[in-house]
């Protein structure tokens, strides 16, 4: 018999509303060791975790060369003087340069995907000298009032206002809406190149080149927020690179950026967006992150490790592969069960399961839970489970989990037009 007292601890010290949800979906036993593309839990149940930690486990959890990466960085410097430089987040920096498209050249290092838009926003105003930006209807960019207030859903945003003002919401994907809200008053253009809490929504091709151009038209800053995006999930290093040529002035990324070990997030910028940095060195730094010599040794020298696994073991080529393996599975099982997902999109391993109406998406995510399948609804849209799980993700677990996918949307399909 399980013991649940950590599900009374948990409504008593941290957050009566999760407790209640775990305990209602019948989540009675914590996750207590990962490996992989698999959890865990106290009782020894294995699950599949294709949620991938919300978009953090691209390498799968503990990695053994991140691990060894850690390890050994952490019998040396883990948090530095601040006095002094330090080296890691210099290397760091360097790959990034290296990996990001066109002249993303400078590094700002932060603990969250959050922070690094708010350097981005920040930065983006030092730049312009302007106040207001652009973004989209079901945009995600974090929880802190900047990333907020250019977030997309009401929800999230109400309690907490006034926010940011002067932000223009248009359309994800409309081209002329976009164009129509950049003038020159803008200082940014912020957008995800694959929507991912909004749904897993891929734009139509020209879209980003048409947001670069009347970012330049107008003399405004453009943003990618490649935080769920990124890092090889799409079948390439950033979603971005789908479109050619097409090119940010500010992208950021966190989430697998630690390498599924360690908190870390990156606003990535060109030397001529952080101009400013020449005669304002300080002008945005936290104690943890960066800013002033760089970051965290601990983190930035993990990252460093995750990005040379990435390109050593071909990241982008193997989510393009199983990518296509999982989606035609899931395809196949929509065509059996349509009255359960009425469309399978995204690109390489990140990709959405849209459910015809919303409960017909919490049905099948449970009767996933019920057969150790992890997956998870896309935060602004509830009709949509996403699937992004590591990418080290072997054939065979894919193939295994689409039999219990199947079996999930047997299921749900007896009683979904009753939901
Ligand atoms: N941007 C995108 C596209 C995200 O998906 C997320 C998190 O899901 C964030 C920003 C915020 O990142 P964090 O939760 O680390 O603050």
């Amino acid at each position: 018999m399980a013991d649940e007292s950590w599900l009374r601890d948990l409504a008593t010290y941290i957050n009566p509303g999760i407790a209640r949800a775990y305990s209602f979906l019948g989540v009675l036993s914590p996750e207590v060791r990962a490996e992989g593309a698999f959890v865990y839990d106290s009782e020894g149940n294995r699950y599949t975790d294709m949620g991938g930690g919300y978009g953090v486990m691209v390498h799968g959890y503990l990695h053994p060369r991140l691990v060894a990466r850690a390890k050994a960085q952490l019998d040396k410097l883990a948090l530095p003087s601040r006095s002094l430089p330090v080296l890691e987040p210099i290397a760091l920096a360097k790959r990034l340069a290296e990996i990001t498209p066109g002249a993303l050249q400078l590094s700002f290092f932060c603990n969250s995907g959050a922070e690094a838009n708010e350097a981005a926003l920040k930065f983006a105003r030092a730049r312009t000298g302007r106040k207001v930006f652009v973004s989209t209807h079901g945009a995600f960019h974090g929880k802190t009032f900047g990333a907020l207030s250019v977030s997309g859903r009401d929800l999230y945003k109400d309690p907490f206002r006034p926010l940011l003002p002067d932000v223009r919401l248009v359309p994800y994907g409309d081209i002329d809406a976009l164009r129509a809200a950049v003038d020159d008053e803008v200082a940014a253009v912020i957008l995800e190149p694959i929507q991912g809490e909004g749904g897993i929504i891929v734009p139509p091709d020209g879209y980003l080149a048409a947001a670069r151009t009347a970012c330049d038209e107008h003399g405004a800053m453009l943003i990618f927020d490649e935080i769920q995006s990124g890092m090889g999930r799409t079948g390439h290093f950033f979603a971005c690179e789908h479109e050619s040529g097409v090119a940010p002035d500010f992208l950021t990324v966190s989430k697998a950026l630690g390498g599924g070990i360690l908190p870390l997030g990156a606003c990535v910028g060109t030397a001529d967006a952080m101009g400013f940095l020449d005669s304002m060195p300080l002008i945005h730094t936290s104690t943890f992150g960066g800013g002033g010599g760089g970051g965290a040794p601990l983190a930035t020298a993990v990252g460093c490790e995750a990005i040379d696994v990435m390109r050593e073991e071909d990241f982008p080529g193997q989510a393009l592969r199983k990518g296509a393996l999982l989606r035609q599975g899931l395809e196949a099982i929509a065509q059996e069960f349509p009255q359960v997902i009425s469309e399978v999109r995204g690109r390489g391993l990140m990709l959405g399961i849209e459910c015809p109406r919303e409960g017909v998406g919490g049905m099948l995510m449970s009767e996933l839970l019920h057969r150790h399948v992890l997956a998870l609804w896309t935060l602004n849209n509830e009709r949509v489970l996403r699937m992004i799980p590591p990418i080290v993700i072997s054939e065979d677990t894919i193939a295994e989990t689409l039999g219990q996918i199947r079996a999930a949307a047997a299921e749900a399909a007896l009683v979904a037009d009753d939901l």
